[in-house]
C-alpha cells in the first residue's frame, strides 16, 4: 500500500516530515519533491533499501544513484576528497539544482555508485526535501520518481501513474520548479567537466566556480552508447510511449497538418504558444492536437512543462507527436538534451521525413 501525504512546500508540517522520515529510517521508499523533479528516495547508506529503488524503477544496476544531503557537513562523510577548493565550490552552488561527482568514501554502498570510484552528491533547494533528509539523519539516494525510460515526474498525477502501489509513501508537495533534472559535473577533474546538462545552466555554474569543460558533443554523445559519459545517459530516457519526432524547422508543422488530413491520421504538435498561435492563424488543424509547451521567450517555462507535455502526448489519440526545437543556449541546452533523448534522435528535416513519420 502506498500512503499519500500532502505537505506544505513553504512550511512543511513537522509531524508529517517525522512520519516520512520514519519510513526512510526503517528501510522503506518515499517519493518526495525537489526543486528539479520528484525523487524516489531510500536510505542511501542502506544497500537493501537502495536495491528496492532499482527494482521498483526497473533501473539497470550499472546506473548509479545520486545521494541527497541536507548540508555541506554531510559531504565529509561521503567523499575522501579533502581539497578545500571542492568544498568551497559546493558552498557556492548548494543548495541548488546541481549534482557533483567526488571520489567516493568506502562507506558509500557499492549499489549506490554502481562500483564506480566516484559518488554523485546533491543538496537540493526544496524545504520538504531538506527537512526530510535532516529528519532521516542519513543521505537519501533518490533517482527521478518514474519507471525507467519514462519521463521524470513533476506532479502527483504522473507519480501515481508510475508508482502507486509500488512505493511505501508519496509526498505531494505540488508542482516542482524547474521540471528538468539537476546538472551533473565531475569535480574529480580540473577544470570540472559537465556530464549532464540540467536545471543550473553552464553560465550560472561558471559565475560561481569558474571555467568548466563542456564537451562540444554533449548532446550528440547521448545517442552513441559507447561514449555516453554518465552511465545513465546511454539508456533510453524521458520517452513517451508514443513516437516523438523533432522537426528541424517549425515550418514543417504545416506540412504535417496537410499529410495528417490527407491520410486521416491524428497527430500531435508540441510547440511554444507563439508557434501555436501562428499555426492556428495559418493552417487547417483538423487532425491535430496542439500541446503547448509554454512561452517560447521564456525557456525556463518550456523546461518546466516539457515532461508534462510528453505524458500528455500519451493521453491523446494522436498516433505520434512532432516537437519544435529550441536554441541550445542557457537552459535551452538542457531542453534539447531531453528532447533528443526522448525522440531517440529521430529528426524530420524535410517534407518527405514528415510524410514517412506519419505513414510509418
Ligand atoms: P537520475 O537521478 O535518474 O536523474 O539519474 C542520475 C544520473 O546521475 C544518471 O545519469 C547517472 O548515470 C548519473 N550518475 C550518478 N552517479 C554517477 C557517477 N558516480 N558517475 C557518473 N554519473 C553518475
Ligand atoms: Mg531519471
Amino acid at each position: 500500500m502506498t500512503l499519500i501525504l500532502k505537505i506544505d512546500p513553504i512550511n512543511p508540517e513537522k509531524e508529517l516530515i517525522i512520519a516520512a522520515a520514519k519510513v526512510i529510517k526503517e528501510g522503506g521508499t518515499v517519493v518526495f519533491p525537489t526543486e528539479t523533479v520528484y525523487g524516489l528516495g531510500a536510505n542511501g547508506l542502506d544497500s537493501e533499501a537502495c536495491k528496492r529503488i532499482f527494482e521498483i524503477k526497473g533501473r539497470p544496476r550499472d546506473n548509479p544513484l545520486i545521494l541527497h544531503i541536507s548540508g555541506i557537513n554531510s559531504l565529509y562523510n561521503l567523499t575522501v576528497d579533502t581539497d578545500r577548493r571542492l568544498l568551497d565550490f559546493a558552498k557556492k552552488v548548494w543548495p541548488g539544482p546541481i549534482t557533483m561527482l567526488f571520489k567516493a568514501d568506502p562507506k558509500v554502498p557499492r549499489i549506490v555508485t554502481a562500483g564506480l570510484p566516484t559518488v554523485a552528491i546533491r543538496c537540493p533547494a526544496n524545504k520538504i526535501a531538506l527537512s526530510l533528509i535532516e529528519e532521516s539523519g542519513t543521505p537519501i539516494a533518490a533517482p527521478s520518481a518514474n519507471i525507467s525510460t519514462k519521463p521524470s515526474t513533476t506532479r502527483l498525477k504522473h507519480i501515481l501513474q508510475d508508482l502507486d502501489g509500488k512505493v511505501d509513501m508519496i509526498i505531494d508537495g505540488g508542482q516542482t520548479t524547474f521540471g528538468v533534472e539537476s546538472t551533473i559535473i565531475d569535480m574529480t577533474t580540473t577544470p570540472p567537466r559537465l556530464l549532464r546538462p540540467g536545471a543550473l545552466t553552464v553560465d550560472e555554474i561558471e559565475k560561481h566556480i569558474g571555467n568548466i569543460i563542456v564537451p562540444k558533443t554533449i548532446n550528440q554523445k547521448l545517442i552513441d552508447n559507447e561514449t555516453a559519459i554518465a552511465p545513465g545517459m546511454k539508456y533510453k530516457h524521458y520517452a513517451p510511449d508514443k513516437r516523438l519526432v523533432l522537426v528541424s524547422n517549425k515550418d514543417l508543422f504545416a506540412e504535417a497538418a496537410v499529410v495528417a488530413k490527407e491520410r486521416q491520421e491524428k497527430i500531435a504538435i508540441l510547440c511554444s504558444s507563439q508557434t501555436a498561435k501562428e499555426l492556428r492563424e495559418s493552417t487547417d488543424l483538423q487532425n491535430i492536437t496542439l500541446i503547448i509547451l509554454g512561452n517560447g521567450d521564456n525557456l525556463y517555462e518550456i523546461a518546466s512543462n516539457l515532461f508534462d507535455a510528453f505524458r500528455t502526448l500519451d493521453d491523446t489519440k494522436a498516433k505520434l507527436g512532432f516537437i519544435q526545437g529550441f536554441d541550445e543556449r542557457g537552459i535551452g541546452l538542457t531542453i534539447m538534451n531531453r528532447i533528443l533523448k526522448a525522440t531517440g534522435n529521430s529528426v524530420a528535416k524535410d517534407p518527405d521525413d514528415i510524410a514517412d513519420a506519419i505513414i510509418m
